[in-house]
């Protein structure tokens, strides 16, 4: 992945600079504690043009990970927008993921930070739709307790817990991890939400102890409108085994089959699921065609 070209442009505190020449401070407390905030978020080309996918919803997730982090952010929605569309204007993108994180100020005391820094980045992200099924296993490492971190908050320092579960995940041999929360309920994958269906239901795991994802409430806005019940509940890792069908969902991730999970293949084909339908619809979605489906 080039995540920047010799020519790259990013947004750095107010200019547009050249990405070979931005720099960051090295005395910050997100450089040494991972006490920053960030986002991810995906632009599309469309029948309408180059669309960025909920802008709002990612740039109010951003604005709040730092209020709960009280990190002084003072953007607005509308600036942060427009500040991504000039991004991926002046680096020619349409597929993209854009990158926007927010980094606090010289201090490395424990203190609250006093100031901050925003950086803008996007690179080039292939096109919806190359993902195929994947192979999960239950995580040893739960996700962060609640009670000892802003769970709801996108902050760096919980990544240290995501890319621990995802190396080990490929050092047994398998694509990727569920992890568990604190009580031993599913929670999610390290960075993307989870949903199963089990004769004509979806479950997912209701917005305590997860990070809740955009994805995660585009597809339950999904299944409002074309009537798929959908069910928010704890479960626990031995009902995945009883599955038809779960799918991971995320910025990055789409909406991306399930084929297994502990070796164990998952009881129906992915093709005519109801998972399928969302993976369908959610693609229309965020391409701006219709997403209306008529289920017989
Ligand atoms: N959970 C975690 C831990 C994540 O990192 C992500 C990716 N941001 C998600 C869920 C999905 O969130 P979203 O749909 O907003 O990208």
């Amino acid at each position: 992945m080039d995540y920047h070209k010799e020519d790259s442009i990013i947004f750095l505190d107010g200019k547009f600079v050249s990405a070979k020449e931005a720099s960051a401070n090295l005395f910050s407390q997100t450089v040494h504690y991972g006490y920053g905030a960030f986002e991810g978020i995906r632009s599309y080309y469309t029948i309408n043009g180059t669309k960025i996918f909920k802008p709002y919803e990612h740039f109010g997730r951003l604005i709040n990970s730092c209020r709960l982090l009280n990190i002084p952010f003072d953007y607005s929605l509308e600036e942060l927008t427009q500040i991504s569309y000039q991004i991926l204007e002046k680096n020619n993108l349409t597929h993209a993921y854009i990158r926007p994180l927010v980094m606090a100020g010289e201090n490395m005391t424990l203190s609250t930070p006093q100031e901050s820094s925003l950086m803008i980045c996007a690179w080039e992200w292939d096109k919806y739709f190359n993902h195929r099924e994947v192979a999960v296993c239950i995580s040893s490492y739960q996700r962060p307790n609640p009670k000892s971190t802003k769970l709801e908050a996108k902050t760096c320092g919980h990544y240290v817990n995501s890319i621990l579960a995802s190396n080990e995940a490929h050092q047994r041999g398998f694509d990727e991890a569920i992890m568990l929360d604190a009580n031993g309920f599913v929670a999610e994958g390290p960075g993307a939400n989870f949903f199963y269906e089990k004769d004509g239901v979806l479950y997912t795991p209701p917005a305590a102890n997860i990070l809740p994802g955009i994805t995660r409430q585009t597809v339950l806005e999904i299944c409002r409108e074309i009537e798929i019940p959908v069910k928010e509940k704890l479960f626990r890792p031995e009902e995945l085994f009883e599955a038809d069908n779960a799918f991971f969902c995320g910025t990055a991730t789409e909406i991306t089959a399930i084929d297994s999970i502990e070796g164990q293949k998952l009881n129906r084909p992915w093709k005519g699921s109801l998972c399928s339908i969302v993976q369908e619809a959610f693609k229309n979605m965020v391409l701006e065609k219709s997403h209306a489906y008529v289920i017989v």
